[in-house]
């Protein structure tokens, strides 16, 4: 434990800790109700944290917009400068990081470390960004005229995430905002405080030592009280929101009531598909990533498994042998795959989905029980179950946060695979493994997966941030990251401008006194 020690005095974590900061300073906010974090790993306590008001957040969001205020008017290559040298601080404490996120929210190492790196790879992305931000000239009907759009920056944006990815999604958002000239304020989920408190003070120093106003990169610690408040905030042109559909629901109904903007990144219920022109070790190897990494708790983790009839027995026999010596354990300690569950809550989740399938009728082959004794002392640490299963099922439609796999069958052409992929609410992930170029494109074309994310031999989880990362229905529709997603963050202003000496009217309208 001393070296975890280490790392939260590394990265500036103390016993009791402040709830917000809006750049440069953590407030003082000693006489708030307090929360107490345990690692799932070691069920050991991290350290406290101050949980913030709705007068904190009033004082973060007024922070803020008069930051932007200032923030907006630096050109856009120049924020780009900041946060290059904010995805180099990150370079530095990469290691340290890595190990809080396992620590804090149960993920292995190498996930720890893999995240981190997607908060490296999107500050890259975003300082070539920043020389961009380009806009389209249109040819004008009217003689010597000239029209373009142009993208002007925001303002606030909110940023709400789930404890799953307790850091990167912050980095997806705030490092575009940040080069699109917005200001933005974190909430992160109550059950992961402390790698967002790390990365406040990761960047702190690139901040001061750029003069960077007050506001521009703010945290507040608090519950759903706080995103809520965020998402009836008028004050707040854009929120961006990470988690469960029903958080979702909730926040695009508020945020559309005001008619402000939302980016909605929801639960998915990710299928892959293998056909009888895949290959099987291929696809093996993918399955088992998707669907025990991170202990099942990706919004990419593959849920379902469509399975020709003519592969189903291979693949069902070779996925429970695998699963048989999955290393389950501290998710800190090297050659474990499967950490634990985020908390008790989320055990219970899972035991009940099993309980609710298996009286559905489904058939429980593997898997399915809580560890116990000296190594899994937190009680969170689950062996991920695999379940034979029908896509109609009420528990297989919906999504359990936590490593089930549903074993489906389908016969004949790959469009019943498709229909059955495709019968959910959820559009997250979706993948197929073929080597049939007709199979392959068909699952592609417009009449094949309708999710945000479709791969051809490769798992559900596992996206790059140079894409647009996010997906349809339930999933909320938003989409962040790469590609054009920077868009989202600023708003559109078209110009016309005549540079001769008549006022010609569009559509060649007449009227003249
Ligand atoms: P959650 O919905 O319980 O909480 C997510 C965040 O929303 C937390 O910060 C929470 O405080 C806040 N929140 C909850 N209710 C709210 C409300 N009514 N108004 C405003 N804020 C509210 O989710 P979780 O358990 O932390 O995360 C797991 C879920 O997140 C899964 O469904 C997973 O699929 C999803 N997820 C989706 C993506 C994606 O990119 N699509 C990425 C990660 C996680």
């Amino acid at each position: 434990n001393t070296t975890i020690q280490n790392v939260l005095n590394e990265l500036g974590i103390k016993e009791h800790n402040a709830c917000y900061s809006t750049g440069l300073k953590w407030a003082n906010t000693g006489s708030r109700e307090t929360k107490k974090i345990y690692s799932p790993a070691d069920g050991k306590l991290i350290a406290t944290v101050d949980m913030a008001t709705k007068e904190d957040y009033d004082t973060v969001i007024k922070t803020a917009q008069e930051g932007f205020k200032k923030w907006r008017t630096l050109p856009a290559p120049q924020r780009g400068e900041i946060v290059r040298q904010i995805g180099e601080a990150l370079r530095k404490h990469k290691d340290n990081l890595g190990r809080l996120v396992s620590y804090e929210m149960g993920k292995i190492h190498q996930e720890g470390l893999g995240e981190v790196q997607e908060m490296i790879d999107i500050c890259d992305f975003a300082v070539g960004l920043s020389r961009q931000l380009h806009g389209f000239t249109m040819h004008s009907e009217r003689p010597k005229h000239r029209m373009y759009d142009q993208y002007h920056p925001l303002g606030v944006v909110g940023i709400i995430s789930a404890f799953n990815f307790p850091v990167a999604v912050w980095a997806w958002n705030s490092m575009l905002a940040a080069t699109c000239g917005d200001a933005s304020v974190w909430k992160p989920s109550e059950k992961t405080p402390f790698t967002a408190l790390a990365c406040q003070n990761i960047i702190t120093d690139v901040l001061k030592a750029n003069d960077v106003p007050e506001g521009i990169f703010s945290v507040i610690v608090g519950d759903a009280t706080i995103g809520k408040a965020m998402a009836e905030d008028e004050r707040v042109p854009l929120v961006s929101a990470t988690g469960s559909t029903r958080m979702g629901k909730s926040v695009g109904a508020a945020v559309g009531q005001r008619l402000g903007r939302s980016l909605l990144e929801l639960g998915g219920n990710n299928a892959i598909i293998v056909t009888p022109e895949a290959d099987l070790e291929m696809a093996i190897r993918a399955i088992i990533f998707g669907s025990v990494g991170t202990c099942g708790q990706r919004c990419t983790s593959t849920r379902r498994l469509i399975l020709h009839d003519s592969v189903y027995d291979t693949i069902k026999e070779r996925l429970v042998n695998a699963y048989a010596k999955l290393p389950i354990g501290n998710p800190l300690e090297q050659g474990t795959l499967v950490g634990p569950l985020i908390d008790k809550d989320a055990v219970k989740g899972f035991e009940n989905a099993l309980t609710a399938v298996q009286a559905e009728g489904g058939n429980l082959i593997c898997g399915g029980k809580v560890l116990e004794g000296e190594k899994y002392a937190s009680g969170t640490y689950v062996t991920p179950a695999i379940v034979e299963a029908k896509n109609e099922y009420k528990m297989v439609q919906e999504e359990t946060f936590a490593p089930i796999l549903y074993l489906l069958k389908y016969s004949g052409e790959v469009e019943n695979a498709i229909a059955m992929q495709n019968d959910v609410r959820q559009g997250l992930s979706s993948s197929i493994f073929t080597k049939n170029m007709l199979e392959a494109e068909g699952f592609l074309a417009h009449w094949g997966s309708d999710c945000g994310i479709a791969n051809v031999n490769i798992g559900t989880s596992g996206a790059e941030i140079g894409g647009a990362f996010g997906g349809e229905k339930d999933t909320g529709g938003g989409r962040e990251s790469g590609s054009d997603a920077w868009k989202v963050y600023m708003r559109r202003q078209t110009n016309t401008i005549n540079y001769g000496t008549e006022l010609p009217l569009a559509q060649g309208i007449k009227f003249d006194i």
